[in-house]
């Protein structure tokens, strides 16, 4: 298996997007408080590291830890918005310290809407610059997509631009929007879409990337609206191949560890042939609709078995299906757990901390983001209680 582990190196950004599930907090790291989290990656086995935030391009030390964790014998990885990685030398930086593969965030090719997105004019310039130059400093590149209301009618617009101008991108992801969390939470009548918005548009980017032999996976996105390519879904290949994640939050959830995949289930569920290896819909607030849900009549075990002999996949095993069907017959039905019970929280190890300095930040950085909201016509996140504020005091 080829688990991969998260950091959120910082939690501030310099774009607004308004479904962001992972804004600022008054947390911070320094490269100490960063190293002890890789070192527990590595302790666990785990493949490979995700940089993330935040916008984790932010953090000062942000070569040094990748070079750590790169000695440590992680695959290092980093979800930016390719702001910075537009400097050149920057991205050069990053590649000598380790730096394997970088997934710049991009939603929408149409410059308006991105910029409508992101909260910030040029973002769209600045992203397809670090394309080209993550890929000429020899760091692999790849996209990845907040499915969202605004750009659900055209994925199959923006996979055409990236093949036809930035043939570099190998490997595309789809994340359908998290509206638990954050700012998502609270603007999800502009952001969240129905499942049936991007349906079509998804299916054709898809079919797009395939022919062009892109390789490409899908999150929260539930089988029935991606049944000809239910062998991408996230989910569905964490449930078959018994694969869990940590992310180390830089908040008040610190550790979690995801070992369970299954969300919400609608009543057609009960007769869909894919149940057994479906994610369901991804809804933790009441902002998908389970009606939408329909149920499938194909075989589960050819998606996998398209799973299994993916020899592309880093936790390529070669297992057989008859293997499978014996591993998996030990397993449970993915269930609709709470989130609560979802994961397991893991406080063994402090992920960052709490200071003086880090807490004038976060209310100077507050206040900034109110005029934005402002601006922007979204609202800002729900101040969370604080039950950390007591613990870790460090100056
Ligand atoms: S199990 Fe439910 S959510 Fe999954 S594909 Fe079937 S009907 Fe859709």
């Amino acid at each position: 298996m080829a688990n991969i582990g998260y950091i959120q190196v910082v939690r501030h950004c310099n774009h607004f997007c308004g479904f962001c599930s992972n804004p600022t907090t008054p947390y911070t790291h320094d490269l100490e408080s960063m190293r002890v989290l890789v070192d527990d990656l590595v302790d666990r086995g785990y493949f490979g590291v995700v940089m993330t935030g935040g916008e984790p391009t932010l953090h000062p030390e942000l070569p040094e830890i990748v070079a750590y964790a790169s000695e440590r014998g992680l695959h290092v990885r980093m979800i930016t918005n390719g702001w910075r990685l537009a400097d050149r030398r920057f991205a050069d930086e990053l590649a000598r310290a380790g730096l394997r593969l970088v997934h710049v965030s991009i939603y929408s090719v149409d410059a308006d809407v991105e910029a409508r997105l992101r909260g910030v004019e040029g973002s769209l310039e600045r992203a397809f610059a670090a394309l080209d130059n993550a890929a000429a400093a020899g760091v692999e590149v790849n996209i990845n997509s907040v499915i969202n209301r605004l750009n659900a009618d055209h994925l199959d617009r923006n996979v055409r631009y990236f093949l036809k101008n930035h043939p570099q991108v190998r490997h595309f992801v789809w994340n359908n929007l998290d509206p638990s969390m954050g700012r998502a939470e609270v603007n999800q009548e502009l952001f969240v879409p129905r499942l049936a918005d991007f349906e079509l548009s998804l299916h054709r980017a898809l079919r797009l990337l395939h022919r062009a032999g892109r390789t490409f996976r899908v999150e929260r996105v539930p089988l029935c609206y991606m049944t000809e390519f239910a062998w991408a879904s996230t989910e569905t290949r964490k449930i078959i191949k018994g694969e869990e994640r940590v992310v180390h939050f830089l908040d008040d959830k610190q550790t979690v560890r995801q070992t369970a995949w299954g969300h919400i289930y609608g009543d057609g569920c009960e007769v869909c042939s894919l149940r057994p290896i479906c994610g369901g819909l991804f809804d933790q607030g009441g902002a998908y609709d389970p009606d939408e849900l329909h149920p499938v009549f194909i075989d589960h075990e050819r998606v996998v078995a398209a799973v299994l002999g993916d020899a592309s996949d880093p936790s390529f095993t070669g297992q057989t299906l008859d293997a499978w069907r014996e591993s998996f017959a030990g397993r449970a039905t993915p269930e609709p757990v709470p989130r609560e019970r979802e994961t397991m929280r893991e406080a063994l190890i402090p992920v960052g901390r709490i200071t003086d300095r880090g807490r004038r930040l976060f209310a100077a950085k507050r206040r900034a983001e109110a005029d934005k909201a402002a601006r922007l016509g979204v609202a800002v996140e729900r101040e969370r209680e604080r039950a950390a504020d007591e613990r870790d005091e460090q100056p």
